[in-house]
C-alpha cells in the first residue's frame, strides 16, 4: 500500500554535482519500485513521512516555467532519486508536463527509468532533439531482479522499451548500476544490448546507506559463495575488484567499440 500526497511544488530544478547533469528534475518524491539497494533512500529526512522508502510518493504540481533560455548549454537529468516512470506517472502525468517544456528546444534531456512507460511519451521525445533515454538495469537474470527490485518492470519490458526507443531514432542508454560483485556479468549485458544502446554506464554498488543490511542479507541467504567477496570489498574496505573490473570494461568496451562512460566511485567523486 502506498501513501499518496498531492503536493504543490514551489521550484523543480535542482543544481546537481551527479556526473550527468548541471541539474535535476525529480518529477516525484518517493518512489514506489522500492528496489532494495536504493540509494535515494536519504531522501526520507526530507520529507514528514512515517512510512519507509518505496511505500509513499508525493506528487509534484508545478505550475511555473521552466527557465529555458538560462538552460542553455546545462545537461538536465530526469529521475536522480525516483523513478520519473513510475506507475502514478499514468495517472498524473507530471514527468510528461515538465518534458513538454523542453520541446523543440536544444536543452540537453537526459531521462533515467526502469519503467517501458516511457513510450507513452515516444512523441515528446520526438520533439526535443538533444534528448537521450537510459534504463538502468544490473542483471540480464529476472529471478534476480524480482529480489532486488520487486515493484519495477522486467528486465524484458526495459529492453523491449530500449529497442523501440532505438529504432524510432531517440539516443538510448543503459546504466549498469548499481554493479553488483560477482552478480552484474557486465560482458552478457553489453553483449546482448549493443545494437540498441548508444552509450552504456556503469555505476559500482556501495553500501553506505541504510539499505546495507539488508543487502548483505540477500547475499547471505541467496549467493553464499560472494560472502567473502562483500567481506573483503565492504567490511575491509579493498578496493582491487573495483580497480580490476573498471579496466576489464574498459579493455572489453575498447575491443568491441563500445561507447562507456565510468561513475565508479561516484560517492567519492560528489565529495570532491
Ligand atoms: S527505481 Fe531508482 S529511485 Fe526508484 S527505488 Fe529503484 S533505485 Fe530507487
Amino acid at each position: 500500500m502506498i501513501h499518496l500526497k498531492e503536493i504543490e511544488a514551489k521550484s523543480i530544478l535542482t543544481k546537481t554535482r551527479v556526473p550527468a547533469g548541471d541539474y535535476v528534475i525529480n518529477p516525484y518524491i518517493g518512489c514506489p519500485h522500492k528496489c532494495m539497494y536504493c540509494y535515494a533512500d536519504y531522501m526520507r529526512r526530507f520529507t514528514d513521512h512515517a512510512e519507509k522508502w518505496g511505500d509513499f510518493i508525493d506528487i509534484k504540481h508545478y505550475a511555473g516555467k521552466i527557465p529555458i533560455r538560462r538552460l542553455a548549454g546545462k545537461k538536465i537529468l530526469f529521475g536522480s532519486s525516483t523513478d520519473p516512470y513510475n506507475p502514478f506517472e499514468r495517472k498524473y502525468r507530471v514527468t510528461r508536463s515538465l518534458l513538454a517544456q523542453f520541446a523543440g528546444t536544444n536543452i540537453a534531456v537526459q531521462i533515467l527509468t526502469k519503467s517501458d512507460l516511457i513510450l507513452d511519451d515516444l512523441d515528446l521525445l520526438e520533439k526535443i532533439p538533444n534528448c537521450t533515454a537510459g534504463f538502468s538495469l544490473n542483471t540480464l537474470d529476472d529471478g534476480i531482479r524480482r529480489a532486488l527490485e520487486p515493484r519495477a518492470p522486467s528486465i524484458e519490458r526495459r529492453l523491449t522499451a530500449a529497442r523501440k526507443l532505438h529504432a524510432a531514432g531517440i539516443s538510448t542508454y543503459l546504466f549498469l548500476s548499481p554493479v553488483f560483485p560477482g552478480i552484474t556479468d557486465f560482458r552478457e549485458i553489453l553483449t546482448a544490448c549493443r545494437d540498441f544502446t548508444g552509450t552504456f554506464y556503469f555505476e559500482n554498488l556501495n553500501l553506505r546507506g541504510a539499505y546495507r543490511p539488508a543487502v548483505l542479507a540477500y547475499i547471505r541467504e541467496n549467493h553464499p559463495s560472494l560472502v567473502p567477496l562483500y567481506d573483503d570489498i565492504y567490511r575491509r574496505k579493498n578496493m582491487e575488484y573495483w580497480r580490476i573490473m573498471e579496466k576489464e570494461i574498459g579493455a572489453f568496451c575498447r575491443k568491441h567499440d563500445i561507447k562507456y562512460g565510468s561513475y565508479f566511485y561516484h560517492e567519492k567523486i560528489k565529495k570532491a
